[in-house]
């Protein structure tokens, strides 16, 4: 595969620019996949090899990666206007009509809108505004955050701290007031002989005596994806944010939904929140919110807490807080275009078609003996592999089974992703039934192949 002359793009690559999340030895080994360009839910590499992309770029790339309605409204408004901020008072016009579409297509009545680079600074962002009001309300001590283990929120120093994964501890985190709380993941978190109801039961028990536990005026927040995403496409088990919010409700702690992922479409519903028929205190948004043609991130506040931060700011005079390229014009405008093109052009309603179909294609492969779970919602769903089936024993980490089986699948031209032992799949909206049968098909024999090896 890798081409290691001193000039190619491979070792060109590996010279100079650093990988995120990537297994270094392995990427060595292997080369990385230097991309070109794109075409519908295709990606071209340098030597021109085409890939499914079964992953929509980073669960973003919704639209297909030659949009020309979205390449003419980033141009267009290049051309008009091509960068303003955010601060003193100052905003784009593209910046004031987003703000208002973002709130028209929440769940909000009301709300206001706040503009970041991305999703861990859009939670990041959430974070300072809780404890900017915890200060401003007369509750300093309200401070604490938490999230569930296996939730992804993000890099950055407060993101990462939310985020669930032990890979953080490499760099110290979480820092302190940063709290887990069980993962709703029924299949693999269930006990013997509950029931899943017992189960949700027993999550939202566990939360209320964590809050109890750390002192319920000390908590800022609680963040959660509906779909966990980058923990490995993980629904909450039947009832679970009904469970969950009642303790909120009751220690008026603020439920924030991270619908980075699922925001815009990918459950099938406008946000994920809608999919499992709750009303968060705010959204964080990211990712689809430009169907990935533009970086941004948006914190959504709801009608309290937007209320709650314009009171704060008054007493303060100002909320001291604020990215160079916040609410960029160009983003915006793009942002505008991508939310109608997923609400109105059919590829929201394409979601919901090919959902059923996605779900077979998961349901077929997971009669693999060496498949323990197929799950999902919508368009985002995983596979998880198990070394013996009945017990739902994993595989020996060393295997590296997830791996091998999507390298396979790289091999024959479809970029799928291994988190865990899982194989994660969130194709883009604009794909067919054959762009799936196609994915299906690859990655059915990169599982053939790879448990052969293992089993
Ligand atoms: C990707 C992601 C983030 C972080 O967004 P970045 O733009 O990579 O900083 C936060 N939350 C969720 C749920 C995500 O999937």
């Amino acid at each position: 595969m890798r081409d290691d002359t001193p000039n190619s793009w491979e070792s060109r690559a590996d010279s100079y620019s650093l990988y995120g999340f990537t297994d270094l030895p392995s990427i060595h080994e292997r080369g990385a996949v230097i991309v070109t360009h794109g075409k519908g839910p295709y990606v071209y590499d340098v030597h021109g090899r085409s890939y499914l992309d079964g992953n929509s770029g980073l669960w973003n790339m919704v639209a297909g990666f030659d949009h020309p309605g979205l390449a003419e409204a980033a141009k267009a408004q290049y051309d008009r206007f091509p960068g303003y901020h955010a601060f003193f008072g100052r905003m784009s016009d593209q910046t004031v009509m987003l703000s208002e579409k973002l709130v028209e297509v929440s769940p909000f009545d009301r709300g206001r809108v706040f503009y970041t680079n991305s999703g861990s600074e859009a939670n990041d962002t959430m974070v300072k505004m809780l404890w900017f009001l915890a200060g401003a309300e007369g509750h300093p001590q309200r401070r604490k955050i938490i999230t569930r283990i296996n939730s992804y929120h993000g890099v950055t120093a407060v993101s990462a701290s939310m985020t669930g994964k032990p890979y953080n501890s490499v760099f110290g985190l979480p820092l302190p007031g940063f709290i887990h709380v069980g993962c709703p993941h029924y299949w693999r978190f269930g006990k013997d002989g509950e029931s899943e109801a017992q189960f949700t039961e027993r999550m939202a028990r566990e939360l209320e005596a964590t809050i109890i536990t750390e002192g319920p005026d000390t908590i800022a927040g609680f963040f959660a994806e509906p779909v966990m995403g980058a923990g490995g496409v993980i629904p909450p088990s039947a009832g679970y944010f009904q469970a969950v919010q009642k303790v909120l409700k009751k220690y008026g702690i603020p439920l924030i939904a991270d619908e980075v992922i699922c925001g815009f479409g990918r459950t099938g519903n406008t946000w994920g929140c809608q999919t499992y028929d709750f009303v968060p205190d705010a959204i964080i948004s990211s990712k689809n919110i430009t169907a990935g043609y533009f970086p941004m991130g948006a914190v959504i506040l709801g009608p309290d807490l937007a209320d709650r931060l314009q009171d704060a700011s008054e007493a303060i005079e100002e909320f001291p807080h604020g990215f160079t390229a916040s609410g960029h014009p160009v983003g915006c405008a793009v942002a505008l275009k991508a939310i109608d093109v997923v609400m109105n052009e059919g590829l929201a309603e394409n979601v919901r078609t090919l959902t059923p179909h996605f779900e077979a294609g998961l349901a077929r492969l997971a009669e693999n003996p060496n498949i323990g779970e197929w799950r999902g919602k919508g368009l985002m769903g995983a596979l998880e592999a198990v070394k013996d089936k009945a017990t739902k024993t994993p595989f020996d980490g060393k295997l590296s089974v997830s791996e091998r089986i999507a390298n396979t699948c790289t091999d024959h031209g479809l970029i799928c992703r291994p988190l865990g032992q899982a194989i994660v799949l969130c194709p883009p909206f604009i794909c067919t039934k054959d762009h799936l049968d196609e994915m299906f098909d690859k990655l059915e024999k990169a599982l053939k192949k790879v448990f052969a090896e293992v089993a």
